[in-house]
């Protein structure tokens, strides 16, 4: 009965924001984001230009590499020509730690960032005033593009610190005229309480977060779909369609993606607006392409390969032909939101994140897609690789969930059901752990999806 009166409860609440809810996002930056595609094409040209020559004179690595190709900035004649230029990968910003790759000297810069990286040295980017005045105003358009208007309050539970994301977000919050709720990650409760306090109408966080402030708030007994939450923006991490349905669904909000990376500028590079179908890729700072990984030729239109980003406006580190190892497509076709910038499809995977067991790719988000889809478990998962003999074999742990939780006597068959389902689907003999609710990890960032223990003695 408590269940039924909740989720009438719900209904009401979504109707309600259904009525509230504008028919089509807001632009932050009309003229811009809506620019016909030759003033675009013509835009984009001057710029690369330019980015090319602040690369050539003041990065030693990108003049040598330039003079060895015979390139100069003036060559580039054509958009088409980008594909004549050379690729950086993040070897070159390990190689060049840390501030090797910078075109401006150090004390002109007015931030750092970096990424910890699981071995060896972290990835330091840096920016200059006027390059965290772009990223601002990149980043107000994406959350207008999702949603996000002004004097909403935005809950930013991205980590603050050398992470983009949280001061990526706060300031482009800020730039939006929104009121941000500087929470970061982590004391679960209180972000719980807080959200339904002050009033949020957008979460900003990963996606494996946002499923944890789901569970702490079910748990709390707070009705988060009855709350003023309507947008959620999360990244930094891929996720499937079935997470985004579930964490809709829990939390009573619009999940839209977005997609950055610290490289290139941090959150801001690419958002989805109301269609969902496709992340807008900010094409006036950004030139997109889809490659061939093997072959580094570009691929045909619309299909899939990793994505390679130069960046037009950087002052202080900028970036051409920059690999991602990200996965995905381009989508030319005009948007129905009005918005002329390219789109890229929900990122899949990441290169680097491909698993190969005995014979057979596969990414930790397509079973993530699977678990969700299998009755009596929870979207809590990790997967780890072992080495049986000279085979690798995979361990699929998942938490269970619901009436089945309570009686460990079921979990072989919620195992069972696992097990089947990834083999059906992918072809691949797993072994499952049905572990019990709140057993697996949580984190308040980027969720650890794999561990992989096959290097280690056995
Ligand atoms: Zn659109």
């Amino acid at each position: 009965m408590a269940m039924l009166v909740r989720s009438v409860q719900s209904e009401v609440a979504r109707a309600h924001r259904a009525r509230r809810a504008p028919a089509q996002a807001g632009y932050y930056d009309r003229k811009m984001e809506t620019l016909p595609r030759d003033k675009l094409a013509a835009l984009q040209l001057r710029r690369l230009r330019a980015a090319l020559e602040n690369a050539r004179d003041n990065v030693p690595l990108y003049g040598r590499r330039l003079r060895e190709l015979g390139i100069e900035p003036g060559d580039v004649k054509r958009l088409e020509d980008v594909a004549a230029l050379p690729f950086t990968i993040k070897a070159d910003l390990r190689d060049h730690y840390p501030f090797g790759m910078f075109a401006r000297p150090r004390a002109q810069l007015a931030r750092l960032h970096g990424s910890s990286g699981t071995t060896g040295k972290p990835t330091v980017v840096g920016y200059t005033r006027r390059d965290i005045g772009t990223w601002a105003g990149l980043m107000a358009r994406s959350l207008a593009c999702a949603g996000v208007r002004p004097g909403d309050v935005v809950h930013n539970a991205y980590a603050y610190g050398l992470f983009t994301g949280g001061l990526g977000m706060h300031y482009g919050a800020e730039r939006l005229g929104a009121t941000v709720v500087p929470m970061s990650g982590g004391s679960t409760e209180r972000q719980v309480a807080l959200i339904r306090d002050f009033g949020a109408r957008a979460l900003c966080c990963t996606p494996s977060y946002a499923l944890v402030i789901a569970e702490v708030a079910e748990r709390e007994g707070v009705d988060l779909s009855a709350s003023d939450l309507e947008i959620g923006l999360f990244g930094a991490e891929p996720w499937s369609e079935q997470m985004r349905a579930e964490i809709e669904e829990r939390i009573g909000l619009k999940a839209m993606d977005n997609y950055g990376l610290s490289e290139i500028l941090g959150p801001g590079v690419a958002v989805e607006c109301g269609e969902q179908a496709g992340l807008h890729g900010w094409e006036d700072h950004f030139i997109f392409e889809v490659i061939d990984p093997d072959t580094g030729k570009p691929v045909p239109d619309g299909q899939q390969g990793e994505l390679v980003i130069t960046t037009l406006t950087k002052e202080a580190l900028p970036m051409i032909r920059y690999r991602t190892r990200d996965v995905t497509r381009l989508i030319t076709q005009r948007c129905a939101c009005g918005r002329t910038h390219v789109r890229i499809g929900r990122i899949t995977g990441r290169n680097d994140d491909m698993l190969i067991i005995r014979g057979v790719n596969v990414y930790p988000s397509q079973i993530e897609a699977l678990l969700i889809g299998v009755p009596g478990t929870a979207p809590h998962y990790q997967l780890v690789l072992e080495r049986k003999g000279s085979l690798d074999h995979l361990i699929v742990e998942v938490e269970a969930a619901g009436s089945e939780s309570a009686r460990p006597e079921a979990y072989v068959a919620i195992a069972e059901r696992v097990r089947h389902q990834i083999k059906s689907m992918i072809g691949l003999s797993v072994d499952a752990v049905v572990k019990q609710p709140g057993e697996l990890p949580r984190s308040p960032g980027k969720a650890l999806r794999v561990r992989d223990l096959r290097g280690s003695a056995s």
